[in-house]
């Protein structure tokens, strides 16, 4: 009798020390969450159709990227604006009601400043960023800023149905080479096992200071850049519709 009510009092014990753990890791709760709206793989085989409006999704983040209805150009938002640069390299403000068909957007809120070193490719610049930034376990948010000698982005016009898919799209880009110009780098680096999820490695969009100009990055150049960096905790994904 005296064992079966040990047996219970330690039973009753490891239940409450299992809730009070449950609730001690939620309870911390301070960790960034990313939200992302379908996946990078639906998007690679064409799924362009609008999966969520932008008024709902901004309602998640102040700071993001991906591309509208169509694929209609690259989004990237900062400081709680986000731009449409369009493929003819028209930067417009991305209304409420426009509709979205991928996009990760997160609260950026810095974690450190980055200095980074002097760097001719976006090649030097990831691996200036894998030293500063070490870790592959999980998504890290980065926002750089400044005065870029060179930067190479690109746009793509929107799609008509059927939607090819996205190497076939991306034969359409519009590639816009851009010196001295001042402005600020948008991007993810994501771990390995997050690949189709959404892009492995890193995923820079760019926003000129006077937003005249921006694009997803495909080579850049710059002497002395500052940022900031964001570990993300949690990602919340709203699976697509088709
Ligand atoms: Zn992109």
């Amino acid at each position: 009798m005296r064992g079966r009510m040990r047996r219970a009092l330690l039973l009753g014990c490891i239940v409450l020390i299992a809730a009070l753990g449950g609730h001690a890791s939620w309870g911390r709760g301070e960790g960034a969450t990313v939200f992302q709206v379908s996946t990078f793989d639906a998007l690679r085989k064409g799924l362009y159709d609008g999966q969520i409006t932008f008024g709902e999704l901004k309602k998640h983040g102040d700071f993001g990227m991906g591309t509208l209805n169509g694929l209609d150009g690259e989004m990237v938002g900062l400081d709680g604006e986000f731009y449409q640069a369009r493929g003819d390299g028209k930067v417009v403000t991305v209304p409420d009601s426009a509709q979205i068909p991928f996009a990760i957007i997160t609260y950026f809120r810095e974690d450190r400043k980055l200095s980074l070193p002097p760097f001719s490719s976006l090649e030097e610049l990831q691996k200036a960023l894998d030293e500063l930034v070490p870790g592959t376990e999980k998504m890290y948010a980065f926002r750089i800023d400044g005065l870029f000698e060179k930067i190479k982005v690109r746009s793509v016009p929107r799609q008509q149905k059927p939607f090819p898919g996205l190497v076939i799209a991306l034969k359409h880009q519009t590639v816009f080479d851009l010196q001295n110009v001042r402005g600020s780098l948008v991007g993810f680096r994501c771990p390995q096992y997050m690949d189709g999820v959404n892009v492995a490695g890193y995923h820079f969009h760019f926003i000129t200071t006077d937003r005249q100009a921006g694009g997803h990055v495909l080579d850049c150049d710059a002497e002395s850049l500052t940022g900031g960096v964001m570990g993300v905790d949690s990602l919340s994904l709203q699976f697509p519709k088709d």
